[in-house]
């Protein structure tokens, strides 16, 4: 990607008068440099191979967003913790968008054709599978409901220690 904010424009913000884009990898003409690796996990998010170490984000598949990152990033981050106590670990289950995006990308990096994809709730071949599967809502009553139907509303507030 290369930087699209018009520095000129830039400039005009109140204190950013001398601005400047300093991309030390490709002049701006590539500041998306990523994927260089990508850990093997299961669904929990837990590294395969690894018995301490837990993945999320662009780390954890060809995931991309924020969203994936902190979907990820919350799951692992409960999931060490359950890892540190000696409880089972969570997987979501995929009747919820997040844990469907989860299991699918990890099905999808095992073929050659999967790893030419990148998985996003906001777009890509991910956005089609959750509008085919019903997953994709932006009713926040409809999504409460299907996450108390799994018994899972509130999860990442349990306190496990
Ligand atoms: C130009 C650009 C625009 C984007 N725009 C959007 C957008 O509009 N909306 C959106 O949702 N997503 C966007 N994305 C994607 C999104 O930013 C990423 O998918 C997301 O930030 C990935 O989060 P992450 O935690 O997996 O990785 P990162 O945010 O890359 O975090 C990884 C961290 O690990 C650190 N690190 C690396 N190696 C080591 C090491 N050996 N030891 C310690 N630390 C290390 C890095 O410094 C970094 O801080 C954009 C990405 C780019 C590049």
């Amino acid at each position: 990607m290369t930087t699209y904010y018009p520095l000129e424009k830039l400039r005009k913000v109140p204190g950013l008068e001398y601005a400047k884009y300093v991309d030390p990898y490709a002049g701006s003409k590539g500041n998306s440099i990523r994927y260089l690796s990508v850990a093997p996990r299961t669904n929990d998010m837990k590294v395969i191979g690894v018995d301490n170490l837990l993945c999320a984000g662009e780390k954890a598949g060809l995931f991309v967003g924020h969203t994936e990152a902190i979907c990820t990033g919350s799951l692992a981050g409960h999931n060490a913790v359950r890892l540190m106590m000696g409880m089972p670990l969570l997987i979501l289950p995929s009747s919820i968008a997040i844990g469907d995006l989860i299991s699918f990308a990890n099905e999808k990096v095992e073929t050659r054709e999967g790893r030419k994809d990148r998985y996003t709730f906001a777009g890509a071949s991910y956005f089609k599978r959750m509008q085919e599967l019903g997953l994709y809502s932006t009713d926040k009553d409809e999504i409460n409901d299907r996450i108390k139907k799994v018994n899972l509303d509130n999860i990442f507030e349990q306190k496990l220690v």
